[in-house]
């Protein structure tokens, strides 16, 4: 990236335009920026926010207290991706119900999670199927696996979300949405391109330090011509129409529901559930599992670090009571979370 001669790293760095605040919309931008030292090269105006793009982070309490009932009062095998458990739930997390002989299992896929069935047809196994456009095609893949595989064993308990409804919760959070690009390659750009219409500006960003630096360069750019603007700087993995596959696959089995999501409340329309034909893969459903209120821990901040509201370290328990080991919100537990950036990286 230059404009001139100047490189992406020049632009930043020079940048003396109006005060700033763009939000890495992504957990993993947020772990990248911090890693990469990039903070170091802002200026003072220009301050980045932290937002709901993690997964782990942005799902409710209840739905923890969820996944706790269904191992010990249904006795089902839990499979899991690693970070889910040691996320709080209003009484116990799921490490708690394993150490009470809940049956919790580490899986790196849903298709782990349905050849785990397939392998232990004396188990009932539910997958915990949380994320956002990247992660649901590969949850749909499973159930769709189990139904041609005549697997009955097998179900999930979802808590899939989808981006667009979110950004326009998010709207006045931030003048800059740095757009998680892996997101985008799902959903293409279609739908930030008509957001710069209601004045909402961003870029669609890559992982690697050139591609961050190029994204916060070119968004630094257009801000100070002062006109809501939106840029594709992953182009060479975003589209504008994106992986049409994947929508028809997630169309196919999924429709959309209201959701609830950590410190935004529910957004409606911004989370999905099995259609009514699969709905013998809904673990909800299947084991008629009754509606969770879920209470966090009064002294955590994540509702307020995931709106770009306050900072982790605004938190009076960050890095005293609740570090990595012993975390007290989801924002900690999680590898894409901004307290646990924060506490690894930095602590402004
Ligand atoms: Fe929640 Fe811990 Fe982050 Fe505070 S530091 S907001 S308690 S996760």
């Amino acid at each position: 990236m230059s404009e001139g001669k100047k490189t992406a790293r020049e632009i930043i760095e020079g940048y003396d335009g109006p005060a700033v605040r763009i939000m890495e919309v992504c957990g993993t931008h947020t772990h990248e920026i911090f890693r990469l030292g990039i903070r170091k090269l802002l200026p003072k105006q220009v301050e980045l926010i932290s937002g709901p793009g993690c997964p782990v982070c942005v799902t409710p309490v209840s739905y923890i207290d969820e996944a706790v009932y269904l191992a010990l009062e249904k006795s089902v095998t839990i499979c899991t991706f690693g970070d889910l458990v040691r996320v709080p739930g209003s009484k116990k997390s799921l490490a708690d119900a394993r150490s009470e002989g809940g049956k919790i299992h580490i899986v790196y896929s849903p298709a782990d999670a349905e050849k785990y069935a397939k392998e232990h047809s004396e188990e009932e196994v539910v997958f915990l199927s949380v994320g956002f456009e990247t992660t649901t095609p590969a949850g749909c893949l499973s159930v769709k696996k189990a139904k041609e595989e005549g697997i009955t064993n097998y179900s999930m308990l979802i808590a899939n979300k989808t981006m667009p409804q979110a950004y326009e919760a998010l709207k006045g959070s931030a003048d800059i949405f740095l757009y998680p690009g892996h997101v985008n390659a799902i959903t293409g750009t279609k739908l930030c391109e008509e957001l710069v219409q209601e004045g909402v500006s961003g870029v669609v960003a890559g992982f690697t330090a050139k591609e961050l630096l190029t994204a916060l360069a070119v968004a630094l750019t257009h801000f100070q011509k002062g006109k809501p603007f939106f840029v594709n700087c992953y182009p060479r993995v975003v589209t504008e129409e994106g992986s049409k596959e994947a929508q028809r696959l997630v169309d196919t089995l999924m429709e959309a529901c209201d959701s609830e999501w950590r410190g935004l409340g529910i957004i409606p329309g911004s989370g999905l559930r099995l259609r009514d034909e699969w709905g013998m893969y809904d673990a909800r459903k299947k084991y008629q599992v009754p509606k969770m209120e879920g209470r966090a821990n009064p002294a955590c901040r994540c509702g307020d670090v995931l709106q770009g509201k306050c900072k982790p370290s605004d938190c009076k328990v960050f890095g005293k009571v609740c570090t990595p080991q012993h975390p007290v919100g989801a924002c900690m537990v999680s590898g894409e979370g901004a307290c646990s950036a924060y506490y690894m990286y930095g602590r402004e």
